[in-house]
């Protein structure tokens, strides 16, 4: 065997994809490629109560999303494939038998009446639940006897009744657990011949060549188990590593009670990928050198098993959030405009589901928000006809504008609002909101007054210009800069939060960034 790395992230498609899941891919993904090895993508479908397509779509969606590329597996196939376990059931099959015939599983034909009266009686006397290894003493007369009657049987294995089984973990050492504490022979093959997971991943490991298991820490209760196994079929297991806990800011394991957690809601709150890639790889993991910015590619290249953390991480959404910002702010103007329509338009991303649970407002994104739809073209377009503008006219706006925005966003969703006055004709607001806290109502009347003729000098000026004769008009009113600036940002964009104001005046043009001022005039 070479020594090439070959890992594998095994999702059961039971769930939609969320963080915790994500990170186990990640750094399984990055693991592979920091040492030139293999990355497998497996599906542990054996749970067909709880599977449903919509997740294994989910899976495939997220892995591109984030640009966690695999080698083998998934829909791609490979030299061990099948790597989707319903299609390799009766390989499952095989293998228990094999452990039957060397004495190490066994038949047993314990019906579900008998297993809930043991339970029953194990709950009343508070003693730990479990089968009671009934059928293990079967003698082969009694198997066959049973077999030849069709009576419907399971596969369990025979776990030693004293000893210890021991392993090594990268992260946590060598860890040592009594065979007296293992559950007593776990079924191996169900009684309608699918296997259990335990089976279907040992044998699924074994036959892919996997040389790494690195899976969350909740895994290593199963892990004595599985060690079990392998001595059982007489293979060597592969390296174990599990992965540090992902914890809330209360301590408590990760949960909806703490925020967004499965990646389709972060992507439809305005989170780019390379954020939530750089933040996660850094969830118990630290680099050499010890940035704060790293790309996938960077990540790859830096990976250690070794530095791995112990301790729990904790997931921080503020610290992800600042992540984002600083992703943000790297894109081109093209690429934010890519990114920002889907919030603008409320398409793609933006309409994915949001939990209903999670207590964080619903992001305003959509035509509603920002006067521009999508059109089956698939380009935008502006919703208010009386605009007078073009699919082309939207687009060239909007490009414009990103420069602006990119700025001042924390999440693609704030694009959403930012860009509506360009595309709708603002209700003039209440004088109560234009006018300063300052300022009175006649001064407020100067201020607009004066920006009429501001507004029309900014064309012929360069921004320094531009700021040093806002600051000039200012200092003539007798009033503050930002005194100045509010009334007429309220009276052109109808909002206090809106891009630059005067790279806006420009977007929107002299004309009817005047004519808006003069609207609100006729208010005071
Ligand atoms: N199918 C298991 C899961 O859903 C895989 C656990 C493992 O990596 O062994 O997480």
């Amino acid at each position: 065997m070479s020594d090439e790395v070959r890992v594998r992230y095994a999702p059961s498609p039971t769930g939609m994809q969320h963080i915790g899941g994500v990170r186990t891919a990640l750094f399984n993904y990055l693991y592979a490629r920091s040492r030139g090895g293999k990355f497998i993508l497996r599906l542990e479908d054996t749970d067909r109560t709880r599977y449903d397509e919509k997740y294994v779509k989910n899976l495939y969606d997220t892995m591109a999303w984030l640009g966690i590329d695999w080698d083998e597996g998934g829909d791609k196939g490979g030299e061990y494939g099948p790597y989707v376990q319903s299609e390799r059931f009766e390989l499952y099959k095989k293998y228990a038998m094999e452990l039957v015939e060397k004495g190490e599983a066994y038949y047993c034909f314990c019906d579900s009446e008998r297993l809930e009266r043991i339970r029953k009686i194990q709950t009343e006397n508070k003693l730990p639940p479990g089968y009671d290894r009934n059928c293990r003493h079967l003698t082969a007369e009694e198997v066959s006897a049973n077999l030849a009657a069709g009576k419907p049987y399971v596969i369990r294995l025979k776990v030693p009744l004293e000893g210890e089984t021991k392993f090594h973990d990268h992260l946590l050492g060598d860890i040592v657990w009594k065979n007296e504490d293992i559950s007593p022979d776990p079924i191996l093959l169900k009684s309608d011949g699918f296997p259990t997971y335990h089976l279907a991943n040992i044998v699924d490991d074994h036959l892919m060549h996997i040389t790494h298991v690195m899976r969350a820490q909740e895994w290593i209760p199963s892990t004595p188990l599985h060690v079990q196994m392998y001595r059982s079929f007489g293979w060597q297991h592969p390296e174990f590593c599990h992965l540090p806990m992902v914890n809330g800011s209360d301590g408590k394991k990760l949960s909806k009670r703490h925020g967004s957690t499965s990646l389709n809601e972060f992507r439809a709150r305005g989170y780019l990928p390379q954020a939530i890639v750089n933040y996660v790889a850094l969830l118990g993991c630290s680099y050499e050198d010890g940035r704060d910015m790293y790309t996938l590619s960077e990540l790859a290249a830096g990976f250690k098993l070794e530095h791995l953390n112990k301790a729990p991480a904790v997931f921080d959404y503020k610290k992800l959030e600042w992540y984002n910002g600083q992703y943000i702010r790297a894109l081109t103007d093209e690429e934010l405009y890519k990114w920002t329509l889907p919030f603008i338009t409320g398409t793609g991303d933006a309409a994915l589901e949001i939990n209903p649970d999670n207590p964080q407002p619903k992001p305003k994104v959509g035509p509603e928000y920002s006067g521009v739809a999508l059109g089956e073209d698939g380009e935008p377009y502006c919703t208010d006809s009386s605009m007078g503008m073009t699919s082309a006219d939207v687009k060239k706006h909007l490009l414009e504008l990103m420069p602006l925005i990119k700025e001042r966003l924390h999440f693609l969703t704030d694009a959403a609002e930012m860009v509506r006055f360009l595309f709708t004709e603002p209700v003039v607001p209440p004088k109560t909101d234009i006018i300063p806290k300052k300022l009175d109502e006649a001064k407020t009347r100067e201020v607009l007054e004066k920006s009429v003729s501001f507004i029309e000098s900014l064309p012929s000026l360069d921004h320094e210009a531009a700021e040093a004769l806002a600051k000039k008009d200012a200092e003539e009113l007798g009033i503050k800069l930002g005194d100045f600036m509010m009334p007429i940002r309220l009276a052109v964009t109808g909002s206090r939060v809106s891009p630059p104001l005067i790279g806006s005046i420009l977007i929107l043009g002299v004309d009817k960034a005047v004519a808006r001022v003069n609207k609100t005039l006729e208010t005071f």
